[in-house]
């Protein structure tokens, strides 16, 4: 089975390796450097001394000096050109320092008696007889120092391993917080949506703020935090939006229906005159309409929510699309005493779907006649302007107070109105207005005033159609 190390001991022996070798590097050069430096230190302190003692025999070439010599760890010898002792120092107790190089190079060499010993040479000149000067001295204690200090360094190697291995471990600890809280989050989310069931998430806890705390929104773990952060609140609101929408869609659907239950049950009960069988079936046709138009905006919306909404991209003069909607609106318009003062007497051609444009009028015109008061006018006008092609419809009606107004092209938002225009509407229009204004790459602005009417307007861009700039 393979038991994979978990992120944060994998950074941590990363780093514990990186160091270790770099620290193993660090005191491996530092010993060699001391060492070369003692070394050095003993060997010119040697030569000094051994140059000093050859110059001064070649000017007194009498050897009884080094007979007599006895400093303690110094020992002198002069040997002959064929290698013979001619004179040693008292303290070598008449045992010849083992030498028998040739070179005038300091060495080292193994004594039985002395231990190790470093040996210098000098040339003595007694006239025409050559001889050589030999200076020993034992390295036992440049060996202690070096022996000492390696000692040192391998005890402060696991101990700076140690304190490396900690302080990585707290860093990467302090590092990492972010992304277990994450993941605790995550999961938290997870077990929300699982315990509210899809489509819905249980309320989060009231001491969380936000998701995931955030304590350096510089680097890369806070930005990453910030952004899920973002994702989670996006995903509340885009789940409460859905849940809020669900709800409102089967209160629009129940209404219906429950009437269309109770007069088919009441015709049931028991067999009725024509007059009110006709009676009871225009009720349950308006039902069934009202049914119908709210299954088809749903549809719609549904269609746009996926970008799914395929606009044809047919010529057309706008102008006249907006007066066939108008004539659509007229019988309605005229049985309110309402008159629609048209101001389309430009000719703008533009390249869009003329089934959707039609819809996307009508909505206006039958908000303008539903919220208006018998006799009121309603103007309708078209021009260009920048490029962009602005539809506006003008009424008189009730207006919209300033606190509706952003809200009310949500879908089944309504404002509560004080007559019975409520029960003739299905909230869904101005949603569906803004979905196909949207899908043609436009947008609506409305201005209102409560009790003096209120003022749509459409704007849509011109250029992106220019084979309609053209026709
Ligand atoms: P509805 O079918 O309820 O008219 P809409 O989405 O078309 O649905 O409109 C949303 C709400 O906006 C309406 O309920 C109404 O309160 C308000 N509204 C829309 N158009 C007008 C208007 N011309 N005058 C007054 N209020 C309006």
């Amino acid at each position: 089975m393979k038991h994979a190390l978990s992120l944060r001991w994998r950074m941590m022996l990363l780093f514990c390796f990186t160091v270790g070798i770099l620290l193993l590097g660090s005191y491996a050069a530092f010993y060699f450097a001391a060492r070369s430096v003692v070394r050095t230190q003993l060997d010119h302190r040697m030569s000094e001394a051994a140059g000093l003692l050859a110059a001064d025999l070649s000017s007194d070439p009498d050897d009884a000096d080094i007979l007599v010599m006895d400093i303690p760890d110094e020992y002198f010898e002069t040997v002959g050109a064929s290698g013979n002792v001619v004179a040693l120092s008292k303290n070598l107790h008449g045992h010849a320092i083992p030498w028998t190089q040739s070179s005038p190079d300091p060495v080292t060499v193994r004594d039985a008696p002395l231990g190790a010993l470093r040996v210098h040479s000098a040339p003595v000149h007694h006239g025409a007889r050559q001889e050589t000067l030999l200076l020993a001295m034992p390295t036992r204690e440049t060996d202690q120092t070096l022996a000492g200090l390696r000692d040192l360094l391998f005890v402060l190697f696991p101990c700076s391993l140690l304190i490396v291995g900690a302080v990585a471990a707290w860093y990467v600890g302090r590092s990492l917080h972010p992304v277990s809280e994450l993941t605790r989050q995550t999961s938290q989310m997870a077990d929300r949506v699982k315990v509210a069931g899809p489509g819905a998430i249980a309320p989060r806890a009231p001491r969380d703020t936000l998701p995931l705390p955030v304590t350096n929104r510089d680097d890369e773990l806070g930005r990453l935090a910030d952004a899920f952060n973002k994702l989670f609140v996006c995903m509340e609101g885009a789940v409460g939006q859905l849940r809020q929408f669900v709800s409102d869609a089967s209160h629009e659907l129940r209404t219906p229906l429950s009437v269309l239950q109770g007069e088919t049950e009441l015709l049931l009960k028991e067999p009725r005159p024509p007059a009110e069988y006709r009676k009871a079936l225009e009720v349950i046709d308006g039902e069934l309409k009202k049914l119908s138009r709210i299954v088809e905006g749903l549809f719609t919306l549904a269609i746009a929510d996926a970008g799914q909404l395929r606009l044809a991209r047919e010529p057309l003069y706008l102008n006249e699309t907006l007066e066939e909607a108008c004539a659509l609106v007229t019988p309605r318009a005229r049985s309110k005493g309402i008159t629609i003062d048209r101001r389309l007497s430009e000719e703008i051609p533009y390249v869009g779907d003329e089934a959707f444009l039609r819809q996307l009028f009508l909505i206006f015109l039958d908000n303008s006649l539903k919220y208006s008061a018998d006799a009121s006018p309603i103007r309708v006008g078209m021009a260009l302007a920048n490029g962009n092609i602005h539809v506006k419809f003008e009424d008189s009606g009730t207006g919209i107070p300033a606190e509706h107004l952003p809200h009310i092209f949500e879908r089944f938002y309504r404002v509560p109105q004080m007559d019975s225009t409520e029960a003739q509407s299905g909230g869904l229009g101005l949603a569906i207005a803004q979905a196909i204004v949207r899908a043609q790459g436009g947008s609506i602005e409305c201005a209102s005033q409560p009790g003096s009417g209120s003022t749509f307007t459409i704007s849509l861009p011109r250029s992106a159609n220019p084979s309609a700039a053209q026709s």
